[in-house]
């Protein structure tokens, strides 16, 4: 919440209140989520999955995790949910090249129950999501496991992120860095995100930009300069320049 105070007639200066307590906020002492919402670090939670900051209506996880209710009422539950979720990000990734039509027949899609750290908070992107690879002589088989209670425009850019590292292993790729690798899964993400076009999505993208995580973060930024430089919007022409580097 933003109060506007005149001062001066040619000075604007403004003021924020914490949305709990209602008291201001110093400068650089307060967190803000995607929806601008401000409030003191001590007042409040972020939702695990979204980052907003969490209501007396929100819940609080057995396993220590803020849930809002909007990630509760978009949650990504059932067969059905994944296979909608699925499908789409299929489609988007289409778009950028990635043939939806070479996609392996063994590939299952899991939500499984974190596994909980105590002071460690899942908030980052590659903890949302991992996918076990077997190798096997006939034929390789993928699952991919999620993580639960997932708005489905976040699963959908975790699951991007999973359905990349699939794409890699298809194709024999193996690059000569993480971060390379890693960078290139969270590009899918981003372009996942980018194509759904919401609020959110658009938060989920300042997210995937802005990610501290060693490897994630610095891979994003130099997978991404290479495919701002090319301009073509094609992943497997990034993945080209990537194996040379
Ligand atoms: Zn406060
Ligand atoms: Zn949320
Ligand atoms: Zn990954």
């Amino acid at each position: 919440m933003l109060y506007f105070v005149s001062l001066e007639p040619n000075k604007l200066i403004y003021m924020m209140k914490c949305v709990y307590c209602g008291k201001e906020l110093t400068p650089g002492m307060y967190r803000k989520d995607i929806y601008g919402n401000v409030a003191h670090v001590g007042c409040s939670h972020l939702c695990f999955c979204c980052n907003r900051l969490v209501t007396s209506k929100d819940v609080k996880l057995p396993d220590n995790r803020w849930w809002c209710a909007d990630c509760q009422q978009k949650e990504v539950v059932t067969n059905q949910h994944i296979e909608w979720v699925h499908t789409r990000v299929r489609k988007m990734l289409a778009v950028h090249g990635i043939d939806d039509k070479k996609w392996p027949k063994s590939l299952t899609i899991n939500i499984v129950h974190p596994k909980f750290v105590p002071g460690r908070e899942p908030t980052t992107a590659h903890k949302f999501g991992d996918t076990q690879y077997s190798p096997s002589l006939f034929s390789k088989s993928y699952n991919v496991r999620m993580l639960d209670h997932l708005h489905r425009i976040v699963f959908a850019g975790v699951l991007a992120h999973e359905l990349l590292h699939v794409w890699q292993f298809e194709q024999g790729i193996s690059l000569s860095r993480q971060e390379l690798t890693e960078g290139f899964c969270n590009l899918g993400s981003w372009v996942v995100y980018e194509q759904m076009n919401t609020p959110l999505s658009k938060g989920m993208m300042l997210r995937v930009e802005n990610d501290p995580t060693p490897i994630y973060g610095p891979g994003f930024q130099l997978v991404k300069a290479v495919y701002d430089n090319l301009g073509n919007g094609s992943l497997p022409d990034v993945m080209k320049e990537l194996k040379k580097m």
